[in-house]
């Protein structure tokens, strides 16, 4: 595991070690954090202690006037505070031609008090049409009686994804492969100030269900499977969105979702029921959410499904023990798409609506996301009226929903936002899109350093995937299921472009090969590659969302691996170039491509990143964070238990996954040695020091070597049996004033950094040191 020897690129560049020490000391007393901003050493315990700080103001600020008013309003109104309607039940007409239908609007905030609106109906639209829409509501929502503002929500998954021209980044899967939280931070910022400039203060965001079903169409929503990273990224999104102060104009509430257990389906198909036990539920799924609440998050979307038999919007237990008692959440609850009409006609634990909105209040959802008709409205006054919901209970929700919208400064101004000087979709924004998409991108398999291509190469550009803008996106792109071509933005490289553009259009042939799933001109694409110095095989899924991308099955679809198979019977060397959602199933082309690059859904800018890392100006330092399964049939995360893995038991071996989790290579040649633990067992008060060598070859950029180095510190923690020390990210800057400094032995300064895994109360100390 320590000797992970990569072939060397480019032999004559200088060869450079980078020795990292660890000094591991238990029981210590840890300060709060170090600084990384002046160590240059980024790491994720650090920066998760650091942004675990609510944004303010605090409901205690609004508390006196949150109180007044409740005690000004009418149980309707009330009530109305607690409905959530889509945007087709205010306006008419759909796309950019779609407008206010005043009627409709009075109805629904003059007449029923709505407390919320949400969606699109269905494209994105321009900031202006936003702003048109927006205002309308909220000049209705000033008329009323007592001028509570409207909430407006929508999804923003990977950037304001509703938002005509908004900046994009790569969905949150790829986001999880750069392994860099500052990055997630930046993002989420710029997507809440592109937001919030539309009028709009809520995120449907960020997706912390823990990703550990490869078949879950909504795979690529998440952070990838292991938790730690998962609660990390989650955070720095919680933190980017609702920044230090909820009411900024820069700010929008995130909603963490799906709260909880609606990832791990046992068929892999959306909102089909979960098994997981107490214990794996509290140790896989419960600590993304926990962290985020901790870091105050305003707002909480409900699990769809079932878990153990008991629908998310009925789960008391979850949502008032778990969710409020232990975690503390403050703000407010928000059902899913229907969910509460979905527990008598899909859960069949309630015979009638009335009956199902009464278990759902009662269990803990303060707003139902209804959204198409006044059924929640009308059956909650009914069972108020009735005495069957106490309205102490109606009391607790209002409260916590007016209290969100006191803390987003809607009150003071409803249109807050909206005259901010934020430019949606500036350059800077899309220079932040494409440092992503690029540190994203992992690099699979690089035999015969078939990767870099020269420049000057002949290359067949073919797959489904080269020569459009929506497999680089995915789902929520514009529309909900992101497959509409016409509203991708024309001014982004497809695959296909931004190869052209790198080596010149008359380097390159373009054969699509098959689509998707049906086989177009293979035969063709195979000619051209006998003419080719190199075949860049764009493969991989399509566009989906939610349930229409339930498959029954991971393979790649047949005609995408007869091309793939006619290909390689040229013996070209072959990049099998992915851009997919979930790891489709590849055994069978995977050993004879030369090169395989995990390009996840890159986003926009992912075509030029993608090009740059092909001809090397960028040097790939993405990690897998899944485990890219080999068979359909045996899926496993890399935190198995024994026999699931490699080790069936009774001397069975089962294949290795196809990729392990943390897979990612660059173009650099590295191996680690030298791993020294003292002493070699540590418990109680012991320190253990872990020392290891890392050398490795000057990279194409620097960012690679202290990528490398992360990747040797988690290794050799691994190795010892331990766990390893979370997702580090070393700062490459600080190599690159190493080598500036040339000394033989030039000694890094210290940073501290804390452990969450190691026994309570870890220290490490990391220098980074030079040898020449
Ligand atoms: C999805 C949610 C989403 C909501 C509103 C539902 O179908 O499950 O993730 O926030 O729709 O668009």
């Amino acid at each position: 595991m320590l000797s992970k020897e990569i072939p060397v690129h480019i032999p004559k560049w200088k060869l450079w070690q980078i020795v990292i020490l660890l000094a591991v000391c238990t029981i210590v007393a840890v300060p709060s954090g170090a600084d990384d901003a002046v160590s240059g050493i980024v790491d994720s315990q650090t920066f998760l202690k650091k942004n675990l700080t609510p944004a303010g103001p605090p409901a205690s600020a609004s508390a006196a006037a949150v109180e007044k008013l409740l005690g000004q309003m009418t149980l309707k109104e009330k009530i109305g505070q607690m409905t959530q309607l889509e945007i087709g039940m205010v306006t008419d007409g759909m796309d950019q031609a779609i407008r206010i239908n005043s009627e409709k609007l009075h109805k629904a905030v003059a007449e029923y008090g709505v407390g919320s609106i949400l969606n699109v109906h269905d494209q994105a639209l321009s900031v202006e049409k936003w702003h048109e829409i927006i205002h309308d509501i909220q000049e209705e929502a000033k008329k009323t009686r007592l001028h509570v503002p409207v909430l407006y929500g929508i999804d923003t998954i990977h950037g304001p994804n509703y938002i005509v021209e908004g900046t994009l980044f790569p969905q949150p899967l790829a986001m999880a492969a750069t392994w860099n939280p500052e990055l997630m931070l930046r993002g989420s910022q710029i997507a809440a100030a592109e937001t919030r400039k539309a009028g709009i203060p809520w995120s449907f965001s960020p997706v912390l269900d823990a990703g550990r079903q490869p078949l879950w169409p909504r795979l690529w929503e998440t952070f990838g499977e292991d938790t730690y990273l998962a609660t990390v990224m989650g955070v720095a999104t919680v933190r980017g969105f609702e920044g230090s102060d909820l009411s900024n104009f820069a700010s929008v509430s995130a909603s963490l979702k799906h709260y909880m257990g609606y990832s791990y389906p046992t068929t892999g198909g959306d909102r089909s029921p979960a098994l997981i036990p107490e214990n794996t539920l509290r140790e896989y799924f419960l600590p993304t959410f926990a962290a985020a609440v901790r870091a105050g998050v305003h707002t909480v979307m409900v699990n769809s499904s079932e878990v153990n038999g008991i629908p998310g919007h009925a789960n008391g237990y979850l949502l008032k023990d778990v969710l409020r008692g232990e975690l503390g959440l403050q703000g407010f609850v928000v059902s899913d798409w229907m969910d509460i009409k979905k527990l008598v006609g899909v859960h069949h634990v309630a015979a009638t609506e009335k009956e199902a909105t009464r278990i759902a209040v009662l269990a803990g959802i303060d707003m139902s996301m209804v959204p198409s008709d006044y059924s929640f409205s009308n059956l909650l006054l009914e069972l108020a009226q009735e005495g069957k919901v106490p309205a102490s209970r109606i009391d607790e929700a209002v409260r916590r929903i007016l209290t969100v919208k006191y803390q987003l400064g809607l009150f003071d101004d409803p249109l807050r936002g909206i005259d901010s000087k934020t430019v949606v979709g500036s350059p800077e924004s899309r220079h932040v899109s494409l440092e992503a998409a690029r540190e994203s991108i992992t690099l699979l398999k690089n035999e015969n350093h078939t990767l870099p291509l020269a420049k000057t190469a002949r290359v067949l550009v073919t797959g489904p995937d080269a020569d459009s803008m929506i497999p680089l996106n995915n789902g929520w792109s514009y529309t909900w299921q992101g497959n509409r071509a016409s509203a991708y933005p024309k001014d982004h490289a497809t695959i296909l472009k931004a190869v052209q553009e790198k080596i010149g259009a008359a380097n390159v042939t373009y054969v699509p090969g098959t689509t998707y799933d049906k086989e177009v001109d293979i035969a063709e694409a195979a000619e051209a590659a006998t003419k080719a110095d190199a075949v860049v095989l764009c493969l991989g899924e399509w566009a989906y969302a939610e349930t229409p991308g339930n498959i029954p099955d991971l393979t790649l679809p047949d005609a995408q691996i007869n091309l793939a198979l006619r290909i390689l019977e040229t013996k070209k060397p072959v990049i099998l170039l992915l851009t997919e959602g979930r790891p489709r199933i590849i055994s069978r082309i995977a050993d004879p491509a030369n090169a395989i690059v995990m390009a996840y859904n890159p986003s926009n800018e992912g075509g030029q990143a993608i090009a740059d890392v092909l001809f090397g100006d960028v040097n790939p330092s993405g990690k897998l964070p899944i485990t890219y399964p080999r068979s359909a049939n045996r899926l496993f995360t890399y935190d198995h238990k024994v026999f699931e893995g490699e080790d069936g038991g009774e001397g069975k071996a089962m294949p290795a996954p196809q990729f392990e989790f943390g897979s990612g290579l660059s173009y650099t040649s590295f191996s680690y040695s030298d791993l020294r633990v003292a002493p070699a067992t540590a418990s109680g008060s012991r320190a253990v020091r872990v020392e290891v060598t890392v050398i490795f070859e000057r990279a194409l950029c620097e960012r690679d070597a202290a990528s490398e180095a992360a990747q040797a510190i988690r290794e050799s923690f691994a190795a010892t049996g331990r766990e390893p020390p979370g997702v580090f990210r070393i700062d490459s800057r600080r190599l690159v004033l190493y080598r500036r400094r040339q000394q033989a032995r030039c000694r890094a300064r210290r940073v501290r950094c804390e452990s969450r895994w190691t026994p309570a109360n870890v220290r490490m100390e990391i220098s980074v040191m030079q040898r020449s």
